[in-house]
């Protein structure tokens, strides 16, 4: 049985949150504006305002300046677009996130489709996908990034907790080794299988219609869960020494927060596992941070 390192993500986080405000303390301090993060919010779904509440928390920390727009749950598609607009508009807004989900009366692509892609925070407009597939591209998609970071660490010799800076956190090459991404949504399961590729796994993705994900998931030297049902991985299914990343976040009946593979079991066979919360969720704050940060340098 292995003690399996736990990737904290909030510890990772403020290592990329520290590197961010000591560029941004040398910008402004040369003269030059902060880096600008407009968020709008549609609607006041308390997920989302907790979400939102974060994100500006962690902008502040980086010194950036903060735009914060709210319209009513009733708002028009028109009304979304102008507030998108007048961001791409503004000189000093970098970065632009719309939080999602959208109330429905409004549908979140045709809309996300509006932020100029120079200024996509999220990374999930079609041009910053495209780019990524293609192997290039700075903007990428907030979540997959910050599980490549917690990947990063999980083979790195820097242990949680110990004194380090981001640059101590160097990027893994995959070669030889097999990945397998449970999810396959835009969002996360396609940009997280494409930045495996990218570091040389050799990826499988699997999704609602795979057969037998239990075998892919035992050959798997890195696991990547996305799938959205509470545990869904068993612990039984991980490979001895692997490295286990679970983006799941699922409210449980009794208001507990729950992951998509089972942590207890898991630990117990994994080399290294994210913990929810606290893995990849601050990550993919942190990661939004560092995408406004890119699109000020452009
Ligand atoms: P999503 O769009 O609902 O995609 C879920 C994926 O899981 C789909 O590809 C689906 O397959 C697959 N799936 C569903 N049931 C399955 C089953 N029984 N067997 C195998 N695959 C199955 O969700 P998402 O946006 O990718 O998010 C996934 C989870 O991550 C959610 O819990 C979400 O809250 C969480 N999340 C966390 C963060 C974070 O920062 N920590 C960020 C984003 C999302 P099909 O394509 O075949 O339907």
């Amino acid at each position: 049985m292995t003690q399996a390192k736990i990737l904290d993500g909030k510890w990772l986080a403020e290592l990329v949150l520290t590197d961010i405000a000591s560029k941004v303390e040398k910008l402004t301090s040369s003269g030059k504006r902060p880096p600008g993060l407009a968020v709008i919010l549609v609607g006041d779904n308390p997920a989302s305002k907790t979400y939102v509440a974060g994100k500006h928390k962690s902008a502040k920390r980086c010194g950036f300046k903060t735009f914060d727009i709210t319209l009513a749950v009733t708002a028009s598609a028109e009304q979304v677009k102008q507030a998108i607009l007048s961001c791409n508009e503004n000189l000093e807004v970098d970065g632009i996130l719309l939080q999602l989900p959208l109330p429905k009366q409004l549908q979140a692509n045709p809309l996300l489709d509006l932020i100029n892609p120079s200024k996509d925070a999220d990374g999930l407009h079609p041009l910053n996908q495209g780019l990524l597939l293609r192997g290039e591209g700075k903007i990428r998609p907030c979540t997959p990034v910050g599980c490549m970071l917690l990947i990063d660490l999980a083979y790195s010799g820097v242990n949680v907790g110990q004194v380090a800076t981001l640059s101590d956190i160097k990027p893994i090459d995959l070669s030889g080794k097999k990945a397998i991404v449970i999810g396959r949504s835009i969002l996360v399961g396609k940009p997280a299988a494409t930045l495996l590729l990218e570091r040389n796994a050799t990826v499988t993705v699997a999704h609602s219609k795979t057969a037998d994900i239990a075998s892919g998931c035992r050959e798997a030297d890195v696991v990547v869960a996305a799938v959205g049902i509470p545990e869904f991985v068993k612990g039984s299914w991980i490979k001895e020494g692997a490295v286990v990343i679970d983006v799941g976040i699922n409210r449980l009946e009794t208001g507990k927060l729950a992951g998509d593979i089972q942590f207890q079991e898991a630990s117990a066979r994994a080399s290294a596992i994210t913990p929810v919360p606290g893995g990849v969720g601050p990550m993919t704050v942190a990661m939004l941070m560092r995408n406004t940060l890119q699109a000020y340098h452009g």
